[in-house]
């Protein structure tokens, strides 16, 4: 864990934080709780970048060809998918995003995927692809979206693709996900015997491992503590800013008042939000309110 420090922010133009949690944002809020804000309070996120895409892209791509009967998963099938795939996303794709490095990665993955794993011995379970899973813990709601759930001995499997290669730096958040699935599938019957990583980068491996229940208990409690922190930090507008290793990679360094060495407007401030506005690794989209339990559809 990195150094922390209080940072009083200017939430005049902040929208009301969502009332949901997914394992992703749980994730970012326990990285660096002022990261967190910036994002979900203040409506900026990271500009689309060739990693993101290709994740995209290898995702519909593995969906499509999963949802075949078993004897048809072939590389020929795949390939027809990706072209398709591929091509829709050229004809959408930011022109910030570099194409050749999003096709050089997605064709690794591809290539990695057959390596790791026949896909025609894959059993997936009836809506096991892309599943939608939402349940409350400890009073508070999270959802999310299953990569694929499989049988495995004894259970079901709760698999996710990364496009990325296995960096240690990241698996604690990875694992953390796949808890949290297995959790919030356990509301919906299902007994998980195993998680699994399957990491399609460079370097690419398969890891998998049990559910027990003292790591659940984890990832319940750090789910909790959060939504209370978030409580507290959003009722006072003050927020954790938590530096650390993966600052390096973060949108808003420049304009962090934890990690910039001279001085920086309070964040949220106009003056703060004009140099976000010049910062071309973000864009500001503030996310849709949730609607009411009423308004949603059955
Ligand atoms: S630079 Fe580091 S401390 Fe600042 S918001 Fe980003 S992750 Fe948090």
């Amino acid at each position: 864990m990195g150094e922390e420090s209080r940072i009083i922010v200017d939430d005049q133009a902040s929208v009301p934080l969502p009332p949901r949690w997914s394992p992703s944002s749980l994730n970012t809020f326990l990285k660096c709780p002022l990261s967190y804000w910036w994002q979900y309070a203040q409506g900026w996120r990271s500009a689309p970048t060739s990693a993101m895409e290709a994740g995209t892209l290898v995702h519909g791509v593995l969906e499509e060809l999963m949802s075949l009967p078993p004897q048809e998963r072939t590389v020929d099938r795949a390939r027809d998918s990706y072209g398709i795939q591929a091509a829709e996303l050229a004809e959408r794709l930011d022109p910030r995003v570099d194409a050749a490095d999003l096709r050089a990665r997605a064709g690794t993955a591809m290539t990695s995927y057959f390596a790791l794993e026949d896909p025609s011995t894959v059993d997936v379970v009836a809506d096991g692809l892309e599943h939608r899973v939402e349940a409350e813990i400890g009073g508070v709601r999270i959802t999310g979206s299953v990569d694929r759930i499989d049988f495995a001995v004894g259970g079901v499997r709760v698999l996710d693709y990364k496009t990325g290669g296995a960096k240690p730096r990241y698996a604690e958040a990875y694992w953390r996900q796949l808890l949290l699935y297995s959790r919030m599938l356990s509301e919906e019957g299902l007994d998980v015997a195993e998680i699994t990583l399957m990491y399609l980068g460079e370097p690419a491996r398969v890891l998998s491992r049990p559910v027990p229940a003292s790591a659940l208990a984890r990832a319940e409690a750090d789910l909790e503590r959060a939504a209370e922190e978030r409580a507290t930090f959003d009722e006072t507008s003050s927020w954790v800013a938590r530096t650390s290793g993966l600052c390096g990679h973060c949108p808003f360094r420049g304009v962090c008042p934890a990690w910039s060495r001279s001085a920086v407007p309070v964040p949220g401030s106009s003056e703060s939000t004009r140099q976000l506005d010049r910062n071309s690794a973000v864009d500001h989209r503030p996310r849709q309110p949730e609607p009411s339990p009423a308004e949603e559809p059955s």
